[in-house]
């Protein structure tokens, strides 16, 4: 169940200046909640619904045993809409629709929310047709435009509502709610330093062949360690096949890049910021071995490595040399 206590955690601005217009009755009738995928908007725009909605709210707060508070809750509350896109888009009839159900007044009350996702998925039609809806607005209702890309909306649609702008996660903000996910703390923490997008931190974690693949990187720095000689031959034969793309190959750069920094990190006394941190034995032992100096070097020969990649270099003269590079290190 969202509250403006758990949106709060990731959006805080955002909610604050929400609650305090409740508070003062000066809410907007149209809001854009602009931001990256998986920031909240949604659940910040079911807590305003709730909180417009509920028959008990104390200073915006919305009492969740009411009724509508309930209905909302489970998505089945008949002044409560939601418009996602029907395929590619969203269509001049989804939006005239609405229009005809809001042209009766609420079903309960006046008070009227429509919440439409991937607002900038409109088309031109669709778009005008909201307009003219946003330029009549019924004393009661509130619309909230939600979207990844504000400058795909109509200039004209924009100067009508007050836009608010969703903050990209912070790193632990995304690895909490992969653990959330019950997605295992290792990986969770890998994945979430890969990206600063929620959904797509999720979907690599639920992706086996991430797992292999942070496999395959930490037994690489163990042949690196341990059987050094061996490492081109081990190269050819367990990992350019396993990363045959070359976004996997690209992938598994990152996971060695991380996990060099990682040994820095351990080289300046920051174990709190190690990634790898169910492999801290192993980079402690790596870093005995090593100096910063060395492990400096090695991440430019990384970072050497991906800009070759990128420039079309064959991935196996990049990585032999790569290999080569780290060997020494
Ligand atoms: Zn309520």
């Amino acid at each position: 169940m969202v509250s403006w206590e758990e949106t709060s955690k990731t959006q805080p601005r955002v909610v604050k200046q929400l609650k305090n217009s409740i508070k003062k009755q000066r809410l907007a009738h149209a809001y854009i909640f602009e931001g990256a995928h998986g920031t909240g908007k949604m659940a910040v725009a079911k807590v305003l619904a709730k909180a417009f909605l509920c028959k008990n709210a104390i200073d915006g707060e919305p009492c969740e045993n009411c009724s509508n508070c309930k209905r909302i809750t489970s998505g089945n509350h008949p002044d409560v809409h939601i418009i996602t896109p029907d395929g590619q888009s969203i269509k001049i009839d989804q939006i005239r629709s609405l229009q005809k159900e809001f042209a009766y007044s609420g079903m309960e009350s006046s008070k009227k929310v429509y919440i439409v996702e991937h607002a900038d998925k409109m088309t031109v039609q669709a778009a005008n047709s909201l307009l003219k809806f946003l330029e009549e607005p019924g004393s009661d209702t509130i619309a909230l435009l939600l979207t990844e890309q504000v400058h795909h909306l109509l200039e004209t649609i924009r100067s009508r509502a007050q836009t608010l702008s969703f903050s990209p996660l912070a790193p632990e903000g995304i690895l909490q709610k992969l653990i959330d996910q019950e997605i295992p703390k290792p990986i969770a923490a890998l994945a979430s330093s890969l990206t600063s997008d929620y959904a797509e931190a999720l979907e690599i974690c639920r992706e086996e062949w991430f797992a292999q693949a942070r496999a395959k990187v930490i037994q690489l720095t163990e042949e690196l360690r341990q059987r050094p000689d061996y490492c081109l031959v081990v190269l050819q034969d367990q990992y350019l096949s396993f990363f045959k793309e070359k976004e996997q190959l690209r992938l598994a750069l990152n996971l060695l890049l991380i996990w060099y920094r990682d040994l820095l990190s351990i080289h300046l006394s920051k174990t709190e910021n190690v990634v790898f941190f169910d492999q801290l034995q192993a980079l402690e032992h790596q870093a005995l071995q090593t100096s910063q100096r060395k492990t400096g070097e090695a991440l430019q020969s990384i970072l050497t490595a991906q800009s070759r990649l990128r420039s079309n270099v064959s991935p196996l003269m990049v990585m032999e040399q790569l290999v080569l590079r780290l060997r020494e290190g």
